[in-house]
């Protein structure tokens, strides 16, 4: 494989204090990027000095939106270690994205080393406090100028490192969720699937409303009949009905989350019945008013795991576990942060050291 080419900095930057990183505040001091072109393939691969890019304004990513982006963390162990969780499925989820966003492949392993290569120059940047960890987002856009709608022919794969804090500094914390009836994320035959920046877009108007409403995220429901639960914002939904622990089954609309199939793996190994079916936001109220609703809660690679305590679905309010976090919520968050931070065995084979 081609090789990294490293150039570090000349001026490393004071890093922030780690008690206090909130979310995507601060970059490290290098980032990858790779150059596409046509005819040319994925070429130049380097880690260089975080700094601005040039881009011509007639850059396509600016007028239609063809790019995607990942969501992954490194993790300091106590011993020092600093460990990857499952970053091949973030990198096959790329070629996943790109497929449908008409950008070219990316060589899976090739990517992998990319990001360990890098958190390795900037591992000083790796937090080592309770529940800190630094966030990587590697991306990709469509790079050629041109007005015309058709796919780019050059990208950019960029990778850059942000430190961040414990999602809830006092320890997981329940949120409070609306169920959007009015507006919708994502269709079948759409881009739902893909993670890309477009979904996002469409979300914000809905986030913004809940919001000012005192709700943290949005339940979205299917594009279609406004019936049948998708995902929360930026998370994959699991509810506790009776025995059964039900989330959506991935139909096309709806984003593969990784924390989502670690989830149920992890629950298929303790034995839970896991169901990915389709799934009514009816059933959830039903399922409420006769007492087997027991638990719900969001995963995503941000928070993990956030444990729902009330949603409000067309001024119809309903409280789960009375404010409290469910007890499958508690023992999925520690199985998985314990996996991730190095404090339990991993024993599915889930995390990878960057030496
Ligand atoms: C990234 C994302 C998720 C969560 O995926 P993870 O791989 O678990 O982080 C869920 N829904 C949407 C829309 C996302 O973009």
């Amino acid at each position: 494989m081609t090789e990294i080419k490293v150039t570090k900095t000349t001026s490393p930057k004071q890093k922030p204090d780690q008690n206090n990183l909130a979310f995507g505040k601060y970059y490290t001091d290098h980032m990858f990027v790779m150059e596409y072109e046509e005819g040319k393939g994925w070429y130049d691969p380097k880690i260089v000095p975080y700094a601005p890019i040039a881009l011509e304004p007639s850059a396509m990513v600016f007028h239609y939106g063809q790019a995607i982006f990942e969501g992954m963390k490194a993790y300091k162990t106590k011993e020092g270690k600093i460990l990857l969780f499952r970053p091949r499925k973030n990198m096959e989820r790329v070629n996943i994205s790109n497929d449908r966003l008409c950008i070219p492949p990316i060589d899976v392993d090739f990517a992998v080393e990319a990001v360990k290569k890098l958190v390795e120059v900037d591992k000083d940047w790796v937090p080592e406090a309770e529940g800190t960890s630094l966030y990587i987002r590697p991306f990709i856009i469509s790079t050629e100028p041109h007005l015309g709608v058709k796919p780019s022919s050059t990208y950019k794969f960029i990778i850059i490192l942000s430190p961040v804090g414990a999602y809830y500094p006092e320890g997981i914390n329940p949120v409070k969720i609306y169920v959007e009836s009015n507006y919708v994320r994502a269709v079948k035959g759409g881009i739902g699937y893909a993670k890309t920046p477009g979904n996002y877009a469409a979300s914000l108007k809905a986030q913004m409303d809940a919001k000012k409403k005192g709700y943290t995220q949005v339940l979205w429901l299917d594009g279609v009949e406004k019936k049948y639960i998708e995902e929360v914002g930026t998370m994959n939904v699991f509810f506790v009905i009776g025995d059964e622990i039900v989330t959506p089954a991935l139909n096309g609309s709806i984003l593969a989350g990784i924390t989502r199939d670690s989830s149920i793996e992890l629950l298929k190994s303790w034995g839970y019945k896991v169901s990915e079916r389709k799934l009514g936001i009816q059933e959830i109220y039903d399922a409420h008013a006769n007492g087997t609703l027991k638990e719900a809660f969001g995963t995503g690679t941000a928070a993990v795991i956030s444990p729902i305590c009330e949603l409000n679905w067309d001024d119809k309010k309903i409280e789960i576990t009375g404010g409290k976090i469910g007890e499958i919520s508690q023992k999925i968050y520690d199985a998985i942060t314990g996996i991730q931070s190095g404090k339990k065995e991993d024993i599915f084979g889930w995390t990878t050291e960057v030496k």
